[in-house]
């Protein structure tokens, strides 16, 4: 048996056309929806990732703003400028690209942000509503599992979902969601047990760890669907996630690739918080 392909690239041409409408009617009402970014550093990556995120603002017919500092600057200096943002009636959504350099109290910076502009769901404020199963803000990359979960109509009422992770960003709000929908959830970790007692016994299983090829064929309950969040790079420079795409392909009965699986669904759905800023205005 081979799984189906659960295509990011693809369900995201949907959902930014879908965006780019919503985007055309707030520009009929005089707004155009806005994302400021920060961007501390050099960092290769998350150059890239900020990179990514402005290109497809542009795209979808949103405005963006984005500010670049040096590794060294003072955090005041930051702390300021979110200040300044959180004041500006003319951008939606705040976006501070982590990982932040040593100065820089992280949790801090992310509390500066206004919640109603805190579009990657991460101030305490929104976590705690996505807790209690009314999210303000649902953090993108989980967001954008749970349209590729609805996009293939995967059952989730009465469903045993694995996690395995259980970072603030990516593990603890999937489970959150997960079992608001209705799932029977675990969460794994690097303490786990025997995480494959876990991950066979899954429905859905979520990966998000960020080391490659962990979760393999063998790990995996036949016909399963697997949403593979990992991106790690390898010694000769290609992207891999954190399933064995190959043996996991023979048992799933969907799979996510990597690349072109969560990654394009986490910046639409970045897209999609924005755009949902703007239309509370
Ligand atoms: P973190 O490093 O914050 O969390 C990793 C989690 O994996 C931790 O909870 C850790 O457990 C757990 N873990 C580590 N080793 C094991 C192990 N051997 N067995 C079971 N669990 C283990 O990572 P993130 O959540 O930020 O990211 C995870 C991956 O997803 C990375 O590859 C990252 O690049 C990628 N990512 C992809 C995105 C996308 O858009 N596709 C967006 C965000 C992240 P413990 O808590 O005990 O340390």
């Amino acid at each position: 048996m081979s799984a189906q392909l659960l295509d990011g690239n693809a369900l995201s041409v949907i959902i930014r056309n879908g965006l780019a409408e919503r985007a055309a009617l707030l520009a009929a009402r005089g707004v155009t929806p806005c994302l400021a970014v920060i961007l501390v550093g050099v960092d290769p990556a998350s150059n890239v990732y900020v990179r990514n995120k402005v290109n497809a603002c542009e795209k979808a017919g949103m405005r963006s703003l984005k500010d670049v500092y040096p590794a060294d600057v003072d955090p005041a200096v930051v702390f300021g400028r979110i200040a300044e943002l959180n004041a500006d009636p003319g951008v939606h959504g705040i976006l501070v690209q982590l990982p932040l350099p040593k100065q820089f109290d992280s949790e801090m910076v992310l509390e500066a942000i206004s919640p109603e502009k805190d579009i990657d769901g991460f101030h305490a404020e929104n976590v705690g509503a996505l807790m209690q199963g009314r999210p303000r803000f649902i953090p993108c990359t989980p967001y954008g599992v749970m349209e590729m979960l609805k996009s293939r109509h995967v059952s989730l009422k009465g469903a045993e979902a694995v996690i395995v992770g259980r970072s603030n960003i990516v593990g603890k709000p999937m489970a959150m969601l997960l079992l608001a929908a209705g799932c029977t959830v675990t969460i794994c970790h690097s303490q786990t047990r025997d995480l494959g007692f876990h991950t066979r016994r899954a429905d859905i299983l979520v990966a998000a760890v960020g080391r490659p090829k962990m979760i393999t064929g063998a790990m995996i309950k036949s016909g399963a669907t697997v949403i593979d969040v990992g991106i790690n790079r390898l010694p000769d420079g290609k992207l891999c996630g954190d399933v064995d795409f190959e043996s996991a392909r023979e048992v799933a009965g969907i799979i996510t690739p990597v690349p072109g699986g969560v990654g394009p669904m986490t910046i639409t759905m970045l897209l999609a918080n924005t755009i949902e800023a703007a239309e509370r205005i």
